[in-house]
């Protein structure tokens, strides 16, 4: 064997994200004890961090030892026991991996179907929950898999209409676009390292209300899943001090997870959503320039996720295969109904930058000219500087 060296590349898909040169220096800092004192110190300095990101000072916020899934699987198994009633908004691949995680939870499952590109409705989620008492309502922030934001905010207090609590996916939304909380009053939200926190992946953020908890240690039967067992892992992340051990924390991970926070706050939580949302403006000038058009509308579109028609004839995966022979640039593949239809642009985290969008911009132009689809780099390039004068 040989040491692996991976390949410089810019990571523009739909997660991971480029990892920033901090972020990676401190996931080469010497390992130590995890119940060490200095590590327990570092554990509550992370803890105290994520509610700050998540605004939620009441929340228990602990990062678990997995990647994004391993927050949906928690909040989904530890809140649900066989027979619950429970409603998943499905606009996208991620609301469907919901469902099937509380189907495995031996929950009911009642699932609220939207075409891939719309934003949940409302409208049809509360009918959903005016049918029956409902343990929990699910549903996904920023799905990822199309490019569209949904209403957290009405969707939560829907939720809490209804006496249901609420699980709600910020894997994608948190650090590229407001995630309040507090605010929203939501019960279990969960996020992970590597979309906008850029970070590598292989942490899930994760932030529990009062009324969860309580739902969790009243349960009739133990949570069926060890390691992410709420009761279980609170022994070891709940207290200062005196912690039990429960699993080994990825203690290198976590180092680098506390950079991208510090890295966070030196910038500010609110100019980083402002830096999103002025690179993803300079992007979607410069597509459309270029004479592409985007799937989502305008009202509903994520900043960290751009998801972009293929036009007519031009060959979707030559053009991705292109850009990262010659350019060194991952964008993503449509997924499910959106395969070979849409290209994923991710600015997400370190990857929103100005030379992240102009990179972008030209490799594309480049690659559709290849395929004889006429796309204009001067045009397209001159659009961003417009957008970003
Ligand atoms: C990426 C993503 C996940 C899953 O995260 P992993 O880190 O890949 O496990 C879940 N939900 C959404 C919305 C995502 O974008």
């Amino acid at each position: 064997m040989q040491s692996f060296q991976p390949p410089r590349r810019i990571l523009m898909g739909p997660g991971p994200s480029d990892v920033s040169p901090r972020v990676l220096a401190a996931l080469a800092r010497p390992t130590i004890g995890h119940l060490d004192p200095e590590f327990q110190a570092l554990m509550e300095e992370i803890k105290g961090a994520l509610q700050r990101l998540f605004n939620a000072p009441d929340h228990a916020c602990v990062p678990l030892p997995g990647p994004g899934t391993a927050g949906m699987e928690a909040a989904i198994m530890n809140l649900l026991e066989p027979g619950e009633r429970c409603v998943v908004a499905i606009n996208g691949a991620f609301g469907g991996r919901m469902a099937d995680m509380a189907d495995r939870a031996g929950a009911t499952v009642v699932t609220v179907d939207h075409d891939w590109g719309l934003p949940v409705d409302p409208a049809r989620v509360e009918a959903a929950l005016a049918d029956a008492p409902t343990k929990v309502l699910a549903f996904v922030h920023a799905e990822t898999s199309t490019g569209a934001k949904s209403d957290a905010a009405s969707l939560c207090a829907i939720a809490r209409r209804y006496g249901a609590l609420s699980v709600v996916d910020c894997v994608t939304s948190l650090g590229g676009i407001v995630v309040d909380v507090a605010g929203w009053d939501a019960d279990v939200v969960y996020s992970g390292t590597q979309k906008c926190l850029s970070a590598p992946p292989g942490l899930s953020p994760i932030a529990l209300s009062k009324r969860a908890q309580a739902a969790i240690s009243g349960r009739k039967e133990k949570v069926r899943n060890w390691l992410l067992d709420f009761n279980l892992l609170m022994s070891y992340w709940g207290g200062e001090g005196g912690r039990t051990y429960h699993h080994t924390a990825p203690i290198n991970a976590l180092y680098g997870l506390h950079e991208s926070l510090v890295a966070i706050f030196e910038e500010g939580q609110q100019a980083a959503i402002v830096r999103h949302a002025r690179m993803h403006e300079a992007l979607v000038a410069g597509l459309e320039a270029a004479g592409l058009s985007m799937l989502v509308a305008e009202a509903h579109r994520l900043p960290q996720l751009n998801t972009v028609r293929v036009p007519e004839g031009v060959n979707e995966a030559a053009v991705r295969a292109h850009v990262l022979k010659t350019w060194d640039l991952e964008i993503g593949a449509g997924l499910g109904p959106l395969k070979g239809q849409v290209w994923r642009i991710g600015l997400m985290g370190a990857s929103a930058t100005a030379w992240h969008v102009r990179l972008c911009l030209t490799a594309l132009c480049e690659a559709l000219n290849a395929q004889g689809f006429a796309a204009d780099v001067k045009a397209a390039l001159a659009a961003v500087d417009r957008k970003l004068a």
